[in-house]
């Protein structure tokens, strides 16, 4: 009660200053790293609304400190447990139409699309066609669908600003530059927690192993990503669809020191990079400020004490998942969704330690061998595809 009547002259001063914020995937760890971004920033933001797949007891401690005016929980069952301890007057809602809720909700400006997985994509078109702000942190959702995904953007006028630190990076060398300068877009990998091992070894590692990240802090899937290459591979895809680059245009470089984000080369060869200490809640603040820049609380690169900062080519034998997305990439049309969705299914099992590290690339090659890749027009054709190559990996594992 005391809260309430501290925060409603404040509400009243900042007025349409306030960037009003909805976050698909609000307990993940993109979700709680922009929270902090916004904690830190208390006076700029309002939150509308949150959204998570199940963790309830995050989400009861975000609505007592955020105070939102809708929030969804996916499962139904969680979705009532939620309702019955909050006291507070906020709407509950549940299921894929709560994620719409939520992504749609009249007063936002931003949504902050940070769920894992394709099941991103329907909320994140929803938005688009709202009109709303993108600040875009799925990257499933350009994979599968990018061409469709930014003709809507475009025609609904919905601008789509990217959260990943490479597409970030990317983005933030693009400012007052012409895109068609663009001779190359460098994308940088740390290169992950194997890229020193030998290949007898990785095939044996294991999930904890894949998990030990060196220089991010991340969700668990995106980090077993990082160790196949994989999540690079989908980096590149991202990166031809909300660049508009054509793909052999866009390389990839190791740099174990996760100091340089990305870089872009124009047509005088000259090279523009971006450069920070690896914390997503960089990139996070930029999207949410931009075209503003602010302060922040997070660390500086401290070049004094840099003892050297490297790049070398990935090792495409030993990481077979980044030329795997390179081809599905090339060969374009549903191709792209069915890589995506065999890795979804494969680094669940993995993460379980049921399958091997190399099973990964293994049986993502097959899926893509058997399915016969179409032209799609409409997002019903793409889940569709999705679909079947989760049950046909699920089939084929067992
Ligand atoms: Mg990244």
């Amino acid at each position: 009660m005391i809260k309430r009547a501290v925060l409603q002259p404040l509400l009243i001063i900042w007025g349409d200053d306030l960037k009003k914020i909805s976050i698909l995937g609000s307990t993940g760890s993109i979700g709680t790293q922009a929270l902090d971004v916004i904690r830190a920033h208390r006076g700029r933001f309002r939150i509308i609304g949150l959204a998570a797949l199940r963790n309830i007891d995050v989400l009861e401690k975000q609505i007592e400190e955020f105070n939102p005016e809708v929030v969804a929980v996916f499962e139904k069952e969680k979705a009532e447990i939620l309702s019955d301890r909050i006291d507070k007057k906020v709407k509950i809602v549940s299921g894929i139409e709560g994620l719409f809720a939520v992504a749609t909700s009249e007063v936002t400006d931003i949504v902050i699309t940070s769920v894992v997985g394709s099941i991103g994509l329907l909320p994140t078109l929803e938005a688009i066609r709202c009109k709303k702000t993108i600040a875009l942190a799925n990257k499933e959702t350009l994979v599968v669908a990018g061409e469709l995904v930014i003709k809507e953007a475009e025609k609904y006028d919905a601008k789509i600003i990217p959260v990943d630190s490479e597409h970030s990076a990317i983005f933030q060398c693009l400012q007052g530059e012409d895109p068609k300068n663009i001779s190359r877009i460098i994308l940088t990998a740390s290169g992950g927690p194997f890229r020193d091992w030998p290949r007898n070894r990785i095939e044996k590692a294991k999930a904890e192993d894949a998990l030990r990240h060196p220089t991010w802090n991340m969700g668990k899937k995106i980090t077993v990503d990082s160790s196949t290459l994989m999540n690079k591979g989908l980096e590149v895809i991202e990166a031809r669809w909300l660049f508009n680059v054509e793909l052999g245009k866009i390389d990839v470089v190791v740099h174990p020191q996760s100091i340089v984000h990305s870089m872009v080369e124009y047509k005088d060869n000259s090279v523009i990079s971006q450069m920070g200490i690896p914390d997503m809640r960089a990139p996070i603040q930029y999207a949410l400020f931009y075209p503003e820049r602010m302060e922040s609380n997070i660390g500086r690169v401290d070049f004094g004490n840099l003892e050297q900062l490297t790049f070398m080519l990935p090792d495409m034998e030993k990481f077979p998942c980044l030329p795997l997305a390179y081809e599905a990439l090339k060969i374009g049309k549903t191709m792209p969704c069915v890589l995506n969705g065999a890795n979804e299914v494969l680094v669940e099992h993995f993460l379980q330690n049921k399958i091997g590290f190399y099973d990964i690339p293994k049986y993502i090659e097959k899926a893509m061998t058997v399915h016969e890749p179409f032209t799609y027009k409409t997002v019903d054709e793409i889940l569709e595809v999705d679909k079947w190559v989760k049950n046909w990996i699920r089939n084929e594992i067992r």
